[in-house]
């Protein structure tokens, strides 16, 4: 049984969190430490600790990230100027959060990727 991140708890509703967007495989919220004028992380409701914990079963979950993603671009009317989504995968990528979540960021010039 793997152990509930701070993920799991937004995605609960047991902590509170600026959730932008819930269905029954995905929940998007505002990153707390936004590094962007738009940073939302989108997140799969089951836990999936990282890319590499990734199987077949989760494949419809991950095409609903992109989805949402996209949806949420628009809303925040950031599609056309561009927007970037970022994976943390493990230590050298700095992954925080042992939750698989796609970071959303725009808003302005995001700069070189690395
Ligand atoms: P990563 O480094 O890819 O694991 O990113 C983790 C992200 O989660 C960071 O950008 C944090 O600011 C964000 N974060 C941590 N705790 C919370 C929280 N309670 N609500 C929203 N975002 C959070």
């Amino acid at each position: 049984m793997l152990k509930e991140t701070i993920f799991s708890k937004i995605i609960k509703h047991e902590i509170s969190s600026d959730i932008l967007y819930q269905d029954e495989l995905v929940t998007a919220f505002r990153d707390v430490s936004p590094k962007a004028p738009t940073h939302v992380l989108i997140v799969p409701n089951i836990l999936i600790p990282s890319i590499n914990e990734v199987k077949n079963e989760h494949e419809k979950t991950l095409g609903r990230m992109f989805l949402v993603a996209a949806k949420i671009a628009r809303a925040e009317k950031i599609n056309e100027s561009g927007y970037r989504l970022i994976i943390n995968c493990n230590k050298h990528a700095g992954q925080e959060i042992y939750h698989v979540h796609m970071h959303l960021l725009g808003g302005k010039a995001l700069g070189p990727m690395i």
